[in-house]
């Protein structure tokens, strides 16, 4: 009769990396001998591929964002045109096609300059209400 005798288990390869709690990755190596997570080439061209992309898309954002055919005048002299870059560098947010950096650094110097504009502004209509009244008194006056 025939023994039945276990078969071996081969040892699997396992990732030559360890974990961050010390212990060695368990996860199916690669060519390099690491696992995806852990191949430092594959994170170094990632690392650079993920930059490349970034640059691309904030170039990209940049240009979209500040060209006039998609978010109107790049003079940014009325509140309307200030709310104009804020709608389009949300909208350009909202579909990725803005670094969401870029989209909060724009967004936060556009309600800076929308508060400049919106009280110079004021101040034009109160310097023109202030001329009027003192043209009104001085014709009062002359009366
Ligand atoms: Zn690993």
């Amino acid at each position: 009769m025939k023994t039945h005798t276990k078969p071996k288990p081969e040892p699997k390869p396992i990732c030559k990396a360890k974990t961050r709690h010390g212990t060695p990755c368990r996860m199916k190596p690669g060519a390099s001998g690491y696992c995806f997570a852990h191949d430092p080439e594959r994170d170094a061209a990632r690392t650079s591929a993920r930059r490349r992309g970034g640059l691309r898309r904030a170039g990209l954002l940049a240009r979209a964002v500040l060209s006039e055919d998609e978010a109107g005048p790049v003079e940014l002299r009325t509140p309307d045109e200030v709310r104009g870059l804020l709608a389009a560098t949300i909208r350009h947010a909202q579909t990725g096609r803005l670094d969401c950096r870029i989209a909060a650094t724009v967004g936060s110097l556009a309600g800076v300059l929308l508060r400049a504009v919106e009280q110079g502004e004021l101040e034009t209509r109160l310097a023109a209400i202030e001329a009027a009244l003192a043209q009104g008194q001085a014709q009062r006056g002359a009366a």
